[in-house]
């Protein structure tokens, strides 16, 4: 018996995107492709190292009249069956009277109700999420559901009081459990293609890149079924490598029926994220770094996908202007370290061939095998440099470490005290691990546990 939540609020708010990223479970990356139909009613959802089901109840409207007519059907059942109702609202559009008829219901049940402030990135979360309070539902969780900002403390707070009810929901992996799943992962991630998604705002050259990339190389097309919401799948042979392409900026399809071009979608982006192996982020030189390509790399980081950036458009640029906007690059992207940086003309194809040294490098780099044996060594080592330093009069000892996960790399560290670390501490070890695993191009994700 595992625990449900309800996602229920007006369309648009944002219940499938959080329901996409609690359900998006470590499998899914190595998913069969096209493999974006996922049921999108209900979903186990592993989070937080907890289990629990997910229901996305369809989006309420406020058109009609009345709480019953309101609610469809399966809304209403999908609260009764809940053991904890997240009530979604959009930060952004502000309280609207639908929001207010929901609540009006919610506040009837005996039903736990989270109440969600979503969208926050990129604004003023306390002010935009400070009217919902007069629903009267409590306090005002501020999330923003794209991002995962503020959903793991959600999923703590709304879990905890259920765990007495619902022991099987968390996830009592034992380390050696962990250690093999994930070299199950990574046996599979293997055996199968690159799959690399070309993502970047409109115009910055994804569409010549990619038939740069395509012409370049002999490669033999075939289509992938995909419905014009979704990107193109493209197979590629290149140096007795497999690749797929994962093409948002939908080229064959154009190609093909002469479609009109796709206007940019950012779900379809994300959902390329979300499948791809490697991003390859396309960044137009001349207009500089924009809050929408900051916005793209922060779902990049959060998807833990490898990464290689890719600044188009240097050709015919001074070299005054190019030192400028180098040094705009290093100012901006300064924090993302472990991405390689290629300057590139689409257009004419210089530098597009180098691309995929980097691509390559970066699917290794998420792909190496790392035991614990290794991994502990490299621990003790980092630890040695450099005590941690004491938390609350009591002193943090890792003990030991291990594998989590691929594709992402995951190390997980067990110890004592070990959730304390406190965050330079976590930086400087992020920083032993990378240099002593020597891995380019991916982020590395840690992962903490008390106790042995
Ligand atoms: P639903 O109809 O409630 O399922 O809403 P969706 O999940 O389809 O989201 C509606 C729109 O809001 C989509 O364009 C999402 O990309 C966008 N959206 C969802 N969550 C966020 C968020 O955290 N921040 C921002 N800026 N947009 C979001
Ligand atoms: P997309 O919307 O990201 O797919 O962008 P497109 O590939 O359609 O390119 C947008 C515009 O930028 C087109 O007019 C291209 O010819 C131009 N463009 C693309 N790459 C380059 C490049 O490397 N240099 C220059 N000067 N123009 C480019």
């Amino acid at each position: 018996m595992l625990p449900v939540v309800a996602l229920v609020g007006r369309p648009n708010v944002g219940k499938s995107t959080l329901f996409n990223r609690l359900t998006h479970s470590r499998d899914a990356l190595v998913a069969d492709f096209p493999g974006l139909t996922r049921d999108r009613q209900y979903g186990q959802a592993s989070y937080e190292q907890r289990q629990f089901i997910v229901v996305d109840t369809g989006g309420i409207t406020g058109d009609e009249e009345g709480i019953d007519t309101l609610m469809a059907q399966q809304s209403l059942q999908a609260i009764e069956e809940a053991d904890v109702v997240f009530f979604l609202v959009d930060a952004r559009a502000g309280l609207l009277p639908a929001d207010q008829l929901i609540a009006d219901h919610l506040r009837k049940t005996d039903k736990q109700v989270f109440l969600l402030a979503n969208k926050v990135d990129g604004i003023d979360g306390d002010s935009e999420s400070a009217e919902f309070f007069s629903l009267g539902l409590g306090n005002v969780h501020q999330i923003a559901a794209a991002h995962g900002r503020g959903v793991a403390q959600l999923i703590q707070s709304a879990l905890l009081p259920l765990e007495q009810e619902f022991p099987e929901m968390l996830v009592q992996k034992t380390a050696q459990e962990e250690e093999l799943d994930a070299e199950e992962q990574l046996e599979k991630l293997q055996s199968l293609p690159i799959k690399l998604a070309i993502v970047g705002k409109p115009n910055v050259g994804k569409s010549t890149l990619t038939n740069r990339i395509l012409g370049e190389d002999r490669v033999v097309v075939f289509d992938m079924p995909g419905t014009t919401r979704d990107s193109v799948y493209i197979p590629l042979q290149r140096d007795d490598r497999e690749y797929i392409i994962i093409d948002t900026a939908g080229v064959r399809k154009r190609k093909k029926v002469s479609e009109a071009i796709e206007k940019f979608s950012i779900v379809k982006t994300l959902k390329a994220i979300e499948e791809a192996n490697v991003v390859l982020l396309v960044i137009d030189a001349r207009e500089g770094i924009s809050d929408q390509d900051l916005s793209l790399l922060g779902f990049v980081l959060n998807s833990g996908r490898s990464l290689v950036v890719a600044v188009n458009k240097w050709d015919g640029l001074d070299t005054d202007v190019k030192d400028e906007i180098k040094r705009e690059l290093d100012r901006r992207l300064g924090f993302i370290d472990f991405a390689r940086l290629h300057f590139i003309s689409a257009l004419h194809g210089s530098g597009v061939g180098n691309l995929f040294e980097s691509v390559d490098e970066a699917y290794r780099g998420a792909t190496k095998r790392i035991n614990t044996s290794m991994l502990t060594q490299i621990m003790k080592m980092a630890q040695e440099d450099h005590q941690p330093p004491m938390v609350r009069g009591r002193r943090i000892k890792m003990k030991y470490a291990h594998a989590g996960g691929y594709n992402p790399p995951i190390i997980v560290i067990h110890g004592n005290q070990v959730e304390d670390i406190p965050n330079a501490y976590k930086r400087y070890l992020m920083n032993y691990f990378r240099k002593a695993l020597d891995v380019m191009g991916t982020p590395i994700k840690m992962e903490f546990r008390e106790g042995a």
